[in-house]
């Protein structure tokens, strides 16, 4: 992936549970920031006909469809949080189709020019699958005591549900720590919009591009002379 993505960077975008991640997420987007939202490509993926959907059915059966044909993401859910095995399972039908439409876009981005690339993903800590490929990790935090408030009132939660979500997630503090930089959303949103732009700013100046772009030169210059070592050791 990074050998592809050469010349650009990747910056990764997340949160906890209403933290505040589509408000920043939708901020940088209006400032026309490219972004990929892994949600949207996880749903994409599964679509009816394509190839993760028939190894799903597959695998899970009919039962998981909807009446309109489409996956039930709903009952898989159900279905996988009791069963780490089917998780496995499911991860491993969906995750590389995931990669492949994210690598698709990132490619896609980089032919229109762009330096960099934003990827939204909500458990970009806990899987870890993505952050090694990362030039920055961004963690939208709030305090604890706003999270509950917002999260009860965006999805009319009891205070008991609202904790029983929060609590089934990597603390935000701890994502917090693994970050290279922080929003801080426990304010208003206006403070948060100043704290994007700052961070917009700084992807935009940055020139870390030229940094990858430098380091995959040295390394195809690299393997070219380990090719050429060999070809030399063969002939002689
Ligand atoms: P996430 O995407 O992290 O789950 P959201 O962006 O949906 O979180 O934010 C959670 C809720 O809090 C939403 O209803 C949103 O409108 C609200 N919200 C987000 N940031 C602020 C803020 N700075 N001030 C007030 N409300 C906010």
């Amino acid at each position: 992936m990074v050998a592809i993505a050469v010349g650009m960077f990747l910056v990764g975008l997340t949160g906890g549970i209403a933290s505040g991640k589509s408000t920043v997420s939708s901020q940088l987007k209006e400032l026309g920031c490219p972004i990929i939202d892994a949600d949207v490509v996880a749903r994409k993926v599964v679509k009816p006909q394509s190839p993760a959907y028939r190894l799903i059915l597959q695998h899970f059966g009919r039962e998981i469809l909807l009446d309109n044909g489409e996956i039930d993401r709903q009952k898989l859910g159900q279905i996988i949080f009791s069963s780490p095995e089917k998780r496995k399972l499911l991860n491993s039908i969906t995750h590389p189709e995931i990669h492949k439409e994210m690598f698709k876009q990132i490619l896609l981005y980089f032919i229109k020019g762009y330096r960099y690339v934003i990827l939204d993903v909500p458990l970009l800590f806990e899987t870890r699958r993505l952050t090694r490929f990362l030039t920055h990790t961004v963690v939208v935090y709030c305090d604890p005591a706003t999270q509950l408030s917002r999260l009860m009132q965006r999805d009319g939660l009891s205070q008991e549900e609202a904790e029983q979500r929060i609590g089934a997630q990597m603390p935000l503090k701890e994502k917090r720590g693994l970050a290279s930089h922080v929003i801080e959303n426990s304010g208003s949103r206006e403070d948060t919009h100043r704290q994007m732009l700052r961070l917009h700013t700084k992807l935009e100046d940055s020139m870390e591009f030229l940094v990858v772009r430098a380091v995959a030169v040295a390394a195809v210059a690299g393997l070219g002379g380990l090719f050429l070592c060999t070809v030399r050791m063969l002939v002689s």
